[in-house]
C-alpha cells in the first residue's frame, strides 16, 4: 500500500492524495491550487496524478479547493468514478461549472492583453463543457454506508460538518495477510454551526490525513461572533451604510443568512434589504434547499414547523450583470453579501470598489483567506489595495468574524482527535499553511504520543503490505529525505529481508541447493551497502 502527497501538503489548497493498493490507483480529493502564480502554476502539471490509470477519485466535498481538477484529469483521460455524496455532487455541478467559466474567462481576459503585446493565445486549464462532461463520472453514496470500492477496499463517507455533503472518508484495506484503516479527516467544521449535521466522531484507526487550516488559532464563541455581527449591522442601520461580507458561495452564505433571519425572527432589526449577489450562490442555496437530509435537528424543526430558515424578508438574489450594478444605486442601508470568499475574483470585487474607501461602510471579512489573496492583504491591513487596475484606499472599518469559520480552530481539531483510541495512529497533517501544520503536528505528538508528521509535496510513502519505493524524480529528490521517509525506507527494508528469508527457506525445503547466482550477487551487493550504512552512522 503506497501514497504519494499531490497537493493541500504545506499549503490550504491543491487537496490530493494518491493511494495504490498492488496495480490499483486512486485520488483521495483532486483540488485546484489557488493564491499566487507559483502555486497555481501546478494545476497544469499533472503528470503525477496518472490520470488514465486512476479507478476512483474519492471526494470529501464540494469546494474547488478539492475538487476544482477533476475536469482537467477528465480532459487527461481519467475514465473512473468520482464518489461522494449526493449533496457534494449537487453542489459539484453548480461549481465546477462556475469554475470552468471563470478559467475561461480568464483565458479571454489574458488574451486581450495578450494580442496586444503579441504573445501566444492562452488557453483556459478546462473549459464548462470539460466541466459538464467530469459529472458524468459522479456516483453517489450514502453517509455511514460501508460499501465495497475494489477487492479488499472498503469505504465509508461520515458526516465532516464543514459544508453540505462534506464527509471523512474512512477507507479498510486488505493487503499480504495485514488489514489497516486509514481516515481522510477532509475538512472539519466547527460542532456548533447551523443547518448541517456536527462531525462525526472517528475511534479507530492507523494512518489519519488531518486538515489543519485553523491548526495554531482559536476562533471566538459562535454566540460572540452572532452578536458582534448584530452590533454591526445595527450600526451600519444607524448610519444608513451597508455591510459588506464576502463569503464563500457554499455554508458561509446560507449561514449569514440563516443568522441574519434569526435577527430579523428575534426583532433585533428591522427588514432591510440583504442582497446575495453571487450568481452561485444562489443556485447554492437551491441545492440547500433540494437536501434537507443533511440539516441537522434543529433545522429540521423550524422546517417542520412551517418556517424556512434560508426564506427570509428582505432578501434580494440578484442574478443578472445588471441587478448586480443596480445595487450601488441603493442608498438604503443593508448587507451586500457576494463571493468570492477570498476576494481574488468574482462580483466582490466590484463591491469593494465601491465601499472599501468609504468610512461609513463595514466589510466583514468571515472566511479563512489564503495568502497571496485580496481579502488577506484586507485582513492583514493594508492602506490599499489594487482592483480592476486602479488603487483603492481601505478607510472602511474591517472586520474578522472568526467563529463564521466552516473549519475547527486548534481547540476543536483536538477534541475531535481526542476521540481516537487507537495507540498506533500515525497522522499526516494536511490542508495547512507549513507553519501552522507543523505546529499542530508537535502538539499533537505531545499531547496524545500519536506519530505525526507534515508531508513534503510529491512526497512518496509504503503504508504498509506489498510496495516497492520508486526512486524519487529528478528536482524533488533532496527535499523528500525526511526523519520518517528514513524510518519508511528502514521498516520497508526489514520486510523484504524478511520475505527473502522466508522464500530461501521455501526453496530449501524443496530439496533445491542451486540458487540462481543473482541472488547471491545482489545479497553481496545489499550486504556492501549495509556495512557502508553502518560505518558512515
Ligand atoms: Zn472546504
Ligand atoms: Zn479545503
Amino acid at each position: 500500500m503506497r501514497v504519494e502527497f499531490l497537493g493541500g501538503v504545506r499549503t490550504v489548497t491543491g487537496s490530493a492524495t494518491l493511494l495504490e493498493k498492488g496495480s490499483l490507483k486512486w485520488l483521495v480529493d483532486c483540488g485546484m491550487f489557488q493564491g499566487g502564480k507559483e502555486l497555481e502554476e501546478k494545476n497544469w502539471h499533472l503528470q503525477p496524478y496518472q490520470a488514465k490509470h486512476l479507478s476512483f477519485i474519492l471526494l470529501t466535498h464540494a469546494h474547488i479547493d478539492h475538487s476544482g481538477l477533476i475536469p482537467k484529469l477528465v480532459q487527461e483521460g481519467f475514465r473512473g468514478k468520482v464518489i461522494c455524496t449526493k449533496a457534494t455532487r449537487d453542489l459539484c455541478e453548480v461549481m465546477l461549472e462556475d469554475s470552468g467559466h471563470i478559467q475561461e474567462m480568464e483565458a479571454e481576459w489574458q488574451n486581450r492583453k495578450g494580442k496586444r503585446a503579441g504573445k501566444r493565445e492562452a488557453i483556459p486549464l478546462y473549459t464548462m463543457n470539460d466541466a459538464e462532461k467530469s459529472l458524468r463520472c459522479f456516483q453517489t453514496v450514502n453517509y455511514g454506508e460501508r460499501f465495497q470500492l475494489a477487492d479488499g477496499i472498503k469505504v465509508r463517507f461520515q458526516d465532516a460538518g464543514h459544508i453540505l455533503g462534506s464527509a471523512i472518508i474512512e477507507i479498510w484495506i486488505e493487503e499480504g495477510g495485514e488489514k489497516k484503516k486509514l481516515i481522510f479527516s477532509g475538512d472539519l467544521g466547527n460542532s456548533d454551526q447551523p443547518i448541517i449535521r456536527d462531525p462525526a466522531w472517528v475511534e479507530e484507526g492507523d494512518v489519519l490525513w488531518l486538515e489543519s487550516t485553523y491548526g495554531n488559532r482559536f476562533h471566538k464563541s459562535r454566540e460572540e461572533t452572532v452578536q458582534e455581527l448584530l452590533k454591526i449591522v445595527q450600526e451600519a442601520i444607524a448610519h444608513e451604510a451597508k455591510v459588506v461580507i464576502p463569503a464563500f458561495a457554499v455554508e458561509r452564505t446560507q449561514d449569514i443568512i440563516y443568522t441574519l433571519g434569526q435577527f430579523i425572527r428575534q426583532g433585533s432589526i428591522p427588514s432591510i434589504p440583504i442582497y446575495i449577489d453571487s450568481p452561485l450562490a444562489i443556485s447554492a442555496t437551491e441545492i440547500f434547499k433540494r437536501n434537507p437530509d443533511c440539516f441537522d435537528q434543529e433545522t429540521q424543526d423550524l422546517l417542520s414547523g412551517g418556517e424556512n430558515p434560508l426564506e427570509i424578508p428582505g432578501i434580494l438574489y440578484t442574478r443578472t450583470i445588471e441587478e448586480s450594478k443596480a445595487i450601488n444605486g441603493d442608498s438604503r442601508p443593508g448587507v451586500i453579501v457576494s463571493a468570492s470568499g477570498m476576494c481574488d475574483s468574482g462580483r466582490i470585487k466590484h463591491h469593494l470598489k465601491h465601499h472599501l474607501w468609504r468610512k461609513e461602510s463595514h466589510i466583514v471579512i468571515i472566511g479563512y483567506q489564503a495568502e497571496g489573496t485580496i481579502g488577506r492583504r484586507i485582513v492583514d491591513g493594508a492602506k490599499t489595495v489594487r482592483l480592476f487596475g486602479e488603487e483603492i484606499a481601505v478607510n472602511a472599518h474591517i472586520h474578522t468574524l472568526g467563529g463564521f469559520s466552516a473549519h475547527a480552530d486548534q481547540k476543536g481539531l483536538l477534541d475531535w482527535l481526542s476521540h481516537f483510541s487507537s495507540p498506533q495512529l500515525e497522522v499526516f497533517v494536511n490542508h495547512g499553511e507549513e507553519q501552522v501544520s507543523t505546529e499542530l503536528s508537535q502538539l499533537i505528538r505531545e499531547r496524545f504520543h500519536f506519530k505525526s508528521t507534515v508531508p513534503q509535496w510529491r512526497e512518496k510513502k509504503v503504508l504498509f503490505g506489498e510496495g516497492e519505493m520508486e526512486v524519487a524524480e529528478e528536482g524533488v529528490g533532496e527535499e523528500l529525505i525526511s526523519e520518517e521517509s528514513f524510518s519508511t525506507l528502514f521498516n520497508h527494508l526489514d520486510r523484504t529481508y524478511k520475505r527473502l528469508r522466508r522464500k530461501l527457506k521455501r526453496e530449501k525445503k524443496r530439496g533445491d541447493d542451486l540458487y540462481d547466482p543473482r541472488w547471491l550477487k545482489q545479497l553481496e551487493e545489499i550486504n556492501k551497502k549495509l556495512e557502508e550504512l553502518e560505518e558512515e552512522l
